[in-house]
């Protein structure tokens, strides 16, 4: 389908002012990564999510779900297609103990949202950068919590553009993982269930915690965040650093010197580099420690 028509039929749903032409992506990434989406469009209601997927697929145009980036890793050729971010869906309702967030919403603030409702159970979540969609997709967790402790239910649409309301054990939550990418769902609201909590108690948990994360990781610098997965019986970071990798840079890219496991775009880096240092790591811990490192990060887009 020519661009021009692809472009016409998006306004239609959208208007003019959710769609992007050519959008340089990197400023969505926490990597600070990639090239441009083809089409960049950023849907204000679930039907408008519906529509765009139904589109989509009916002239079978590339569909990339970019939530806000902090897991990813986008390519230097950019993404072909549409491009779709939730940003403008993020909604917070609070009633007695439960939260329903919409998932364009960013996580740590559903987490301070808790708090000024005097709520625990999303303590953990202070910290995590990420859309309240992508932390469902990956089951986001940090210091002993994580997003199945407290999720409830969740509302998706499927890849056929049907809305669905879904139970927490319906998404198959496991460490860092859903089946969110094997059905195709785009996750439109979680429902979260927490506990009644003393502020203050909920308070020092969330300051305990980013104390910890501001002194123990490379905030200072665009990073996806850890870069791998936790290998059974093993920590990334240490396996890494005990490869004397630590410091080790390509190009921009670098392995930090702060945490081991995580690799930071240190200057004018390219996604090239920033992905060619993950694999001179795996490799090497591989050969040195036979341990293979899974990444937790994605890669998106194409070569350059
Ligand atoms: C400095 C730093 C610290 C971090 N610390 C932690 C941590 O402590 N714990 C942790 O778990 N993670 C951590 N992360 C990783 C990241 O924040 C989480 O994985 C987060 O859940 C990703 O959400 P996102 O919205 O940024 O997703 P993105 O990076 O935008 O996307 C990741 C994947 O989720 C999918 N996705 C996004 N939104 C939706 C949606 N609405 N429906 C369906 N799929 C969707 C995307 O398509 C993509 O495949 C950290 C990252 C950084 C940069």
């Amino acid at each position: 389908m020519a661009d021009h028509q692809l472009y016409k039929k998006l306004i239609k749903i959208v208007s003019e002012k959710n769609v992007m032409v050519n959008k340089p992506l990197k400023s969505y990434t926490y990597t600070r990564l990639g090239g441009q989406a083809d089409f960049f469009v950023t849907p204000e209601t679930y039907l408008h999510v519906q529509e765009i997927v139904k589109l989509a697929n009916e002239e079978e145009v590339p569909f990339t779900l970019l939530g806000n980036g902090s897991n990813l890793i986008i390519k230097d050729g950019g993404i072909r297609g549409i491009v779709m971010n939730l940003g403008k869906l993020a909604e917070i309702n609070i009633t007695g103990t439960t939260l329903v967030v919409q998932s364009g919403a960013k996580i740590i603030d559903a987490s301070r949202e808790a708090l000024a409702h005097k709520l625990t159970g999303l303590e953990f979540a202070c910290g995590i950068p990420g859309s309240v969609g992508g932390a469902l997709f990956m089951n986001a967790g940090a210091y002993g919590g994580e997003v199945k402790d407290v999720l409830e239910s969740t509302v998706v649409v499927d890849r056929h553009g049907e809305l669905h309301t879904l139970a927490a054990s319906q998404l198959d939550l496991e460490y860092r993982t859903s089946n969110i990418l094997e059905n195709a769902y785009i996750v439109l609201e979680a429902t979260f269930v927490l506990k009644e909590g003393d502020p203050e108690d909920i308070k020092a948990t969330m300051d305990d915690l980013t104390f910890k994360r501001e002194s123990k990781q490379p905030l200072e610098y665009p990073s996806c965040g850890s870069v791998f997965k936790r290998p059974p019986g093993y920590f990334a970071g240490k396996l890494i650093q005990d490869s004397g990798l630590q410091g080790k840079q390509i190009g921009g890219a670098q392995v930090s010197l702060k945490h081991a496991g995580f690799i930071v775009n240190r200057h004018e880096c390219s996604a090239h580099e920033y992905i060619e240092l993950i694999q001179f790591v795996q490799q090497v811990v591989k050969e040195k420690y036979d341990v293979v490192l899974e990444r937790e990060v994605k890669i998106i887009g194409e070569d350059e």
